[in-house]
């Protein structure tokens, strides 16, 4: 019965980060309005210079949008003051001080810094999510879910594979 518990555990708290309940958010207008007013200089390489500037699981993250396992991201439990970059491009995406504790098994953060990220509706595994990108690199970093506990109501899923941490110097 304890085992039947847990796997039923890890079910639901393996479905809160993928959910496909979750109303799709359309982030189309936003993203552009802030792109207008943040200007952006954009990265533009070929595949072969990414490969050589990523190592395989940075690049199967960022340029393949692929997702790293659960609860084994390095800043998955990470809560030091600072900036968390794109680990494609050094883009300054997110504060820690939006960072919260999800549970989910993922960093995850209420809110980005403006204009930094961009947004695309996302079909995969026959779910409707919101995948949301580094609008200088376009690499993949998560997805977004307004299911967020703070006062944002967002939760922005983040790979720590797409994320560089920048101590704050003191
Ligand atoms: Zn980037």
């Amino acid at each position: 019965m304890k085992k039947f518990i847990l796997i039923f555990y890890l079910i639901v708290n393996f479905c809160g980060c993928q959910n496909t309940t979750t109303k799709q958010i359309d982030f189309n207008k936003t993203s552009q309005e802030m792109s207008k007013k943040t200007k952006i200089k954009k990265i533009i390489k070929t595949e072969t210079e990414w490969k050589v500037l990523l190592n395989e699981d940075e690049y199967r993250i960022l340029r393949e949008k692929g997702t790293e396992a659960p609860h084994t991201g390095i800043y998955n439990l990470h809560f030091e003051n600072g900036t968390y970059n794109c680990a494609g491009c050094n883009s300054a995406l997110f504060e820690s001080s939006a960072k919260f504790d999800s549970n989910c098994g993922w960093p995850s953060f209420d809110k980005s810094i403006d204009g930094k990220i961009s947004y695309s509706i996302d079909k995969s595994f026959g779910m409707l999510r919101t995948e949301i990108i580094c609008s200088s690199c376009d690499g993949h970093l998560g997805h977004i879910f307004n299911d967020g506990p703070t006062q944002t109501g967002m939760r922005y899923c983040v790979n720590s594979l797409s994320l560089d941490f920048k101590k704050e110097k003191n």
